[in-house]
């Protein structure tokens, strides 16, 4: 999973960061993947664990050096993401891996929409029965088209890869028992428990 930080200006504000002029790029591993359906656990290395409503990008063709005009015909379809991230951890560590990189840390899902335009949708994230993320697709710094070609400037895209493009403003902390409901217009939602881990 290839992510971008800071691509909403009111989140890069609201966490006391300037908005970045290019790409700020990080990777989640692949075993911080969840199902839509499941549970993210609160790992005990972390007191502040927040939640981050995203729209994924699924690559379906390579992509190397693409044009931003190129760009959104490599993808396959979008998805809906919550980039997890241990906020005291990531304060701490000069980077990211830790922060965001814990089993659970990535719910994904439920399935990939092939017939979506990413340029305007609303993603919402909701927790426990209270609203806490509400933004557009089009308040990104950089769109997907754009974020897309500047990641394959870096490196080769391959098919089955996910990009996560960043998160609206209200992030906030996610406690045991909560339930966390993720969603992106013209996509559907994800469901999941918060338990604290042994
Ligand atoms: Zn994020």
């Amino acid at each position: 999973m290839l992510c971008v930080g800071r691509n909403y200006a009111a989140h890069a504000k609201e966490l006391g960061n300037e908005v970045p002029k290019e790409p700020l790029l990080f990777l989640k591993p692949p075993s911080s993947i969840v199902g839509p359906f499941g549970v993210v656990v609160l790992p005990r290395e972390s007191e502040r664990v927040e939640h981050e409503a995203e729209l994924g990008v699924v690559i379906g063709k390579r992509a190397h050096r693409v044009s931003a005009e190129d760009a959104l015909s490599h993808v396959l379809g979008y998805t809906i993401v919550c980039d997890v991230t241990a906020r005291d951890l990531q304060r701490k560590d000069v980077q990211f891996t830790r922060a965001k990189g814990f089993d659970t840390f990535c719910p994904v899902g439920p399935w990939i929409e092939t017939d979506l335009d990413p340029r305007d949708v609303e993603v919402t994230c909701t927790v426990s029965g209270a609203l806490r993320q509400k933004g557009r697709t089009s308040q990104m710094v950089f769109d997907v088209a754009t974020l897309i070609s500047a990641m394959s400037q870096v490196m080769t895209l391959e098919p089955g890869d996910l990009l996560v493009t960043g998160t609206p403003e209200g992030v906030g902390p996610l406690v045991d028992g909560d339930t966390l409901v993720v969603g992106v217009e013209g996509i559907g939602v994800l469901e999941l428990d918060v338990k604290k881990g042994a």
